[in-house]
């Protein structure tokens, strides 16, 4: 891709948009997040409706979402299986985008995917659900829908959600940790997302935390999503039943007696119902989170983390250990400001609306698509 300012693997927002360097908050203006240098959206493109895709294990789900990063409607479709190819997942994202676009005047489109993305946002390097590899999505798909798109990991268009509209606002620098099957991580800094050199930045699940411990599908061991995640919940969780814990009785009759039907919900369910098996679980997985993050505060130091994801539905049962294990764990304790650590305000949605809050970079007037010139 073209890149005017001749620095390799920078995002490079449209000339037309004239962005200058001003600051946070000059005249009513918010920053924006595409560009190590901190930029600035006119007021009006600020404002344009656009369309968030969050592509995920199981579903798609694509929205509109106005200025306000609110969510106007939303579709959603299951994810296409994995043996399928790359241009399978195109047509459900085409299909959405151009249903969307009978009914709203939208002006860019955002791709939150789960998966690495190169640091100029145009590839997917690796998807773990999807045939995707070194797949050419941004290209592909402005091509076919005559729209503007951006791609983005979806932790980072989470994190940028939580910073722009939730419960990272007002943070200069924010690391945000998504608790689902594994650990998806982001760091937005200045008004920026920190996507590394490579654009593989905030992989925090895969730093080892246990030498030999847990195998992860990565290849390693004692990945730290290994110990703090809802497949590390539910693998404990299972285990004690498996073996007949009489601990695990109360989980068990939970799930009917059928190990397998255990799951993250569930054990949050019996936590909350007081089940001491339950909330023991939860307050390991809160103690490893604590752990990672005093990690990270070693490495990044922030002033706030925010932590989301499905394990996150646990609340304090999860954050109360974990902030226990944060400052018995931190570096310099004592002698240094600590970082908040607080809930995700935004939950499921901040994918999407992050995805699409991110594409309001690449929006322009538009013109009404020609739907005869889009390949469907
Ligand atoms: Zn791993």
């Amino acid at each position: 891709m073209s890149t005017p300012q001749g620095r390799p693997g920078q995002p490079v927002l449209p000339a037309l948009l004239g962005l200058g360097q001003r600051g946070l908050g000059q005249r009513g203006l918010a920053p924006y997040g595409a560009d190590r240098r901190r930029r600035t959206l006119p007021a009006g493109v600020l404002r344009l409706p656009t369309i968030g895709i969050d592509i995920g294990g199981t579903k798609v789900i694509a929205g509109v979402v106005d200025g306000e990063g609110r969510i106007v409607e939303s579709l959603r479709t299951e994810t296409p299986h994995k043996s399928k190819s790359p241009k399978v997942v195109e047509d459900v994202i085409v299909e959405l985008v151009l249903e969307l676009a009978d009914r709203h005047d939208v002006h860019a489109v955002g791709i939150g995917a789960a998966g690495w993305v190169d640091a100029d946002r145009s590839r997917v390097l690796f998807a773990p659900h999807l045939n995707w590899r070194g797949e050419p999505l941004r290209d592909a798909l402005t091509e076919r829908l005559k729209f503007p798109v951006v791609v983005e990991n979806d932790a980072n268009a989470a994190a940028w959600a939580e910073w722009r509209f939730g419960a990272g606002r007002g943070e200069d620098l924010l690391a945000m940790i998504t608790l689902g099957t594994g650990i998806g991580g982001a760091v937005v800094r200045h008004g920026y997302v920190d996507r590394g050199r490579y654009g593989l930045a905030g992989e925090f699940g895969h730093m080892q935390v246990v030498p030999a411990g847990h195998r992860c599908p990565c290849g390693n061991r004692g990945c730290w999503e290994q110990y703090s995640s809802g497949n590390a919940l539910v693998r404990e969780a299972r285990e004690l039943a498996a073996g007949e814990s009489p601990v695990a009785e109360p989980l068990l009759a939970r799930a009917g007696g059928d190990v397998m039907a255990i799951t993250g919900p569930l054990v949050t369910e019996a936590a909350r119902d007081g089940d001491p098996m339950a909330v023991e679980l939860l307050h390991d997985i809160g103690t490893w989170l604590g752990v990672g993050l005093a990690n990270l505060a070693a490495a990044l130091d922030p002033g706030r983390f925010v932590i989301g994801g499905g394990v996150s539905a646990a609340g304090d049962l999860l954050l109360a250990p974990a902030q226990d294990a944060f400052r018995r764990t931190l570096t310099g304790r004592g002698f240094r400001p600590e970082a908040e650590i607080v809930h995700a305000a935004l939950g499921n949605e901040a994918g999407l609306i992050g995805a699409a809050d991110l594409a309001r970079a690449v929006a322009r007037r538009f013109r009404t698509v020609k739907r005869s010139r889009v390949e469907r």
